[in-house]
């Protein structure tokens, strides 16, 4: 079988210090993470933003600089911003990171109501993200809510805005959005197109039975503080042993983890 891809997705825009204090917060604390998680088997990080005066999400270039360049320095993980909206939804705040030319971005296709918000993501603002990632050369990410948003990536990708092969990640277990199961999961990966990647993101308690699945599936995995803060109910996690446990029992059913460097040739990353 194919090796495994593992992506850490460490800080997210909601867990806190109060929550957990193990999430990483300031871009110090990021960089280590990545440090260890890369040790640990980690080949992607999923980088979000935070003021590190307060912790809440942030949309400043010179906060996503100073976490691409340390973890451009000390690691080989493929970095993957994220162009989420819960640090302002306006275009402008979410494309100028992008300069930064990370291997990889998010692109969600679509709209979503979250518990409390509506994550707004118009056709208008997907397509000038996508045309900026075209343009720097940079991998989406497509995040996928729903499964209308894998629709609107093979929409895009035939506008010649995303270049085949895709990769898609399937968010499951958000309420609001697509429930976690296997026969959901099996719908998702049977709709994207056959030379399409994909990998599952499970939300709280979803994100290791979604991952297991995507092991026996032959897709890949996202961990991580962003989607569940637990190890088990109860224990708080630290990404580090979230990769950990992945790579272990990965390895348990005989699908190997896959370095950086063999992520970027199954992802079809020009680095
Ligand atoms: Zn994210």
């Amino acid at each position: 079988m194919n090796k495994l891809i593992i992506t850490v997705a460490p800080t997210g825009s909601l867990p806190t210090k109060e929550m957990t204090p193990h999430v990483p917060i300031t871009p110090e604390e990021i960089i280590e993470t990545g440090i260890r998680c890369e040790s640990a088997g980690a080949s992607v990080i999923h980088v979000h933003a935070r003021n590190p005066r307060d912790g809440s999400a942030s949309s400043q270039f010179a906060i996503f600089e100073e976490i691409c360049h340390g973890l451009r320095e000390k690691t080989n993980l493929i970095i993957q911003i994220s162009t989420g909206g819960r640090a302002g939804t306006a275009y402008e705040q979410r494309c100028e990171r992008l300069r930064l030319k990370p291997e990889m971005a998010s692109l969600t296709t679509g709209s979503v109501n979250f518990p409390n918000s509506v994550y707004e993501n118009s056709p208008e603002l997907i397509k000038a993200l996508a045309r900026d990632m075209f343009e720097l050369g940079i991998k989406p990410e497509i995040e996928v809510f729903d499964l209308g948003m894998i629709n609107n990536g093979i929409l895009l990708a035939r506008e010649g805005l995303l270049i085949p092969p895709l990769h898609f990640d399937f968010v499951m277990g958000l309420k609001g959005a697509i429930p976690a199961g296997i026969d959901h999961l099996v719908h998702l990966k049977n709709s994207i197109p056959p030379d399409a990647t994909w990998t599952v993101a499970g939300v709280g308690p979803a994100q290791l039975p979604m991952n297991l699945h995507a092991v026996m599936m032959g897709g890949h995995v996202r961990v991580g503080l962003e989607d569940n803060i637990y190890y088990v109910k109860g224990q708080l996690a630290t990404n580090e042993a979230l990769v950990k446990r992945m790579v272990r029992l990965s390895g348990e059913v005989g699908r190997e983890v896959a370095t950086p460097d063999e992520a970027r040739e199954i992802l079809h990353l020009t680095k």
